[in-house]
């Protein structure tokens, strides 16, 4: 370690650990050369609606579904999602908390009221259990959002959907590659929505897309998407850009490399954790096919600082260490309506979680360095404290 005393700590002036910092997206590089093959591609004649179906075709392969319908991001995708969905003359959607921070937006801008759920403790997801309180005559849909690690239980909601005559839609943004009862995402509930973000597993930039294995909602989202001149009714310009769909055509193909990277960052962090009290690693369900993507870590009682401190020390050095959906977004004040409630496992969990680096540019070296780190300041916490109280 090269700190030796806590005035060594960027946050007290000491020189950073990573001068280029870490962070906890993917953004993982291409072969440059292959990607440029792929984006010539676009100046042929129909060449750019060629990567398009291509790039639909291929991932409605790696999902295992009829459908695929690509459009410019996650967000958007979830919306035309929504706007299909949601049952006509009702105005409420269940969806969890502690969750993506621009989910309730996404709901918004439908013009339909995001209902706040629980959690499940375990799994820190949506659940039937935690979701079926919030249904009444006037629901319009359930989201269920796959956490970033693991999957929520698919099952019970299907049920509980079922049993209300609601429609159920996946946000499985997080989830891309991981399989529920050894079945890849992508074919569960009405639709599933994913992105295509450099932060995300699949990179094409910037993008999103949805699976679905309905004929009829599939045609409906491509009108809506990139509407004809002559149609009168609601839609958008949402379709991806070519040259998005060939960056992602060409991160497709390196996927399973990805996951053999991740895998092993995330056992380098397994081992190192294990010798660090107070920091619990959440772990993927290896009996599932999973991205070991994201790392996510627990502060437990004895770790001596408080999440926000930890997060504040790491990122000065450069760690670009992020607390785990937080505020949960029943506690976020918007100016659209909301139906919120109190919901304390979101509550307390918003509290104790954080991401650690992950993804292609972090090396076992990188995260050697980042729990060492996390040694030091947990050995050092008091006088970490003292100091920070005198300096502010
Ligand atoms: C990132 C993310 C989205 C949004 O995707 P974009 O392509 O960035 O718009 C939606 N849901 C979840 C769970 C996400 O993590």
């Amino acid at each position: 370690m090269v700190k030796k005393s806590v005035t060594d700590l960027a946050f007290f002036g000491g020189s950073k650990i990573f001068s280029r910092p870490v962070s906890t997206s993917n953004l993982v590089k291409p072969d440059v050369e292959s990607f440029l093959a792929k984006l010539k591609i676009a100046q042929t004649p129909q060449g750019e609606k060629y990567l398009i179906n291509q790039l639909e075709k291929e991932l409605a392969e790696f999902h295992g579904v009829s459908y695929c319908i690509t459009v410019c991001s996650g967000f958007w995708a979830l919306v035309l999602c929504i706007h299909e969905l949601a049952l006509l003359g009702k105005k409420e959607v269940i969806m969890p908390s502690l969750t993506y921070r621009r989910l309730a937006d996404v709901v918004a801008w439908t013009g339909l009221v995001p209902r706040f759920c629980d959690v499940n403790p375990k799994k820190l997801s949506i659940s039937a259990e935690a979701a079926k309180h919030h249904i009444n005559s006037n629901t319009a849909l359930i989201i269920g959002v796959h956490p970033i690690v693991n999957c929520c239980d698919i099952d019970s909601l299907k049920v509980l959907a079922s049993e209300n005559n609601l429609p159920l839609l996946f946000d499985s943004v997080e989830s891309v590659y991981e399989t529920y009862n050894s079945i890849r995402v992508g074919g569960f509930g009405a639709a599933e929505c994913f992105s295509l973000h450099a932060s995300k597993l699949i990179n094409g930039f910037e993008g999103g897309y949805i699976t679905t294995n309905n004929p009829e909602l599939a045609a409906h989202l491509k009108l809506l998407r990139s509407p004809s001149k002559s149609q009168s009714s609601f839609g958008m310009q949402a379709h991806l850009p070519s040259a998005h769909a060939a960056m992602a055509l060409q991160n497709l193909e390196g996927v399973k490399k990805q996951i053999i990277h991740n895998r092993d960052i995330y056992y380098t962090y397994y081992k190192l954790l294990s010798f660090v009290p107070g920091l619990t690693l959440i772990l993927f369900d290896e009996s599932e096919q999973s991205s070991f993507k994201n790392i996510l870590v627990k502060l437990e009682d004895d770790w001596p600082l408080d999440r926000d401190t930890t997060v504040e020390l790491m990122n000065h050095e450069g760690i670009l260490s992020r607390a785990y959906y937080s505020p949960p977004l029943h506690m976020k004040p918007v100016k659209y309506p909301v139906v919120s409630s109190s919901l304390p496992v979101s509550e307390e969990s918003s509290e104790h979680y954080l991401l650690m680096p992950c993804g292609y540019q972090v090396t076992s070296d990188t995260v050697n360095k980042v729990i060492e780190f996390m040694h030091f300041i947990r050995e050092y916490s008091n006088d970490i404290l003292k100091l920070k109280r005198r300096r502010i």
